[in-house]
């Protein structure tokens, strides 16, 4: 397994082994490794020749208030852990390889990163696509994968590649949880015991909302109203959305039919988690 720091490097790879007609596959991640990501390491293993994992904290997609500085990181399990997925490289760029001092360009998919997390985070997107096109134009992958943790990170990048006509197959993994349903999260880190125990909540409020869907239940301000009734008896958590929404659009809808998604965020203390679910009709 290669370690890459450099970005010439990692395109010079790249290029001979497209050259060479070798399928490349791209898992994105900002390290600190869990079984969500490993889950995405193994749908995409058997779909390339070459598996690139980037490790990256990307400073553009936190706001100067978030967690930049404590996130995580611990590069040395990260490269074990690759090693035992059968990783062909890391790409392990620095921040200032990545942003040297002259950095001004930004890629921006409008509308829907206006949504959901990003009425709360208003420059969160705008960091993600302006790393994964980096990302895309340094690994110059076939393929790339992402999680359904992230729902929305999800639909941006799908619609970034359909709008500026990349030439890369996105493929989705589902969410990887704890024994207890919890979504697996470098951020579970900061949760101490307690609130690691109240952090439950979010998942069980995505499985009374499909419930409640399942008895029946349309109306979109009632479910809504039910989720955050059930949420706010938990002491220390604090609600900074429920939504439901169009799977594809991520408009907000009133009456649900057919494919639904509830998507929440929710503080447990201070740290902010996010966890979401896909409803059907027939589930
Ligand atoms: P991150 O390192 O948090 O930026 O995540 C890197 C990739 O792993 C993203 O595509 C995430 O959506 C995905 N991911 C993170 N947690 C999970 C999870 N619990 N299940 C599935 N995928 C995940």
């Amino acid at each position: 397994m290669k370690i890459i720091r450099d970005t010439n490097q990692m395109q010079n790879y790249s290029e001979s082994h497209r050259q060479k007609g070798n399928i490349l596959g791209l898992v994105p991640t900002m390290g600190y490794l869990h079984e969500g990501h490993l889950s995405l390491m193994r749908i995409m293993r058997p779909r390339c020749d070459k598996m690139i994992v980037s490790v990256f904290v990307n400073p553009t997609q936190f706001a100067p208030s978030e967690d930049l500085d404590r996130y995580p990181r611990d590069f040395e399990r990260d490269r074990q852990l690759c090693q035992l997925e059968k990783v062909d490289v890391i790409f392990y760029p620095s921040a200032d390889q990545m942003y040297p001092m002259s950095y001004y360009t930004y890629v921006n998919v409008d509308k829907m990163t206006k949504l959901l997390c990003g009425k709360y985070r208003p420059n969160h997107f705008k960091g993600v696509t302006t790393i994964v096109t980096k990302l895309f134009n340094i690994v110059k992958p076939h393929l790339a994968i992402f999680g359904e943790k992230d729902y929305q990170q999800l639909r941006v990048i799908q619609q970034m590649v359909n709008d500026l006509n990349f030439n890369i197959q996105i493929i989705n993994g589902p969410i990887v949880r704890e024994p207890d349903g919890l979504a697996m999260s470098s951020r579970n880190e900061y949760l101490n015991k307690e609130e690691r125990e109240k952090a439950i909540v979010l998942y069980k409020s995505l499985q009374l909302a499909k419930k409640l869907y399942a008895d029946g239940e349309r109306d979109c301000l009632k479910l809504k109203r039910k989720i955050k009734k059930f949420i706010s008896k938990i002491q220390d958590a604090k609600i900074e959305y429920v939504e439901i929404v169009d799977p594809i659009t991520l408009q907000s809808i009133t009456i649900m039919k057919g494919e639904v998604l509830v998507a929440l965020a929710v503080y447990i203390g201070k740290t902010r988690l996010i966890d979401n679910i896909t409803l059907r009709s027939h589930s």
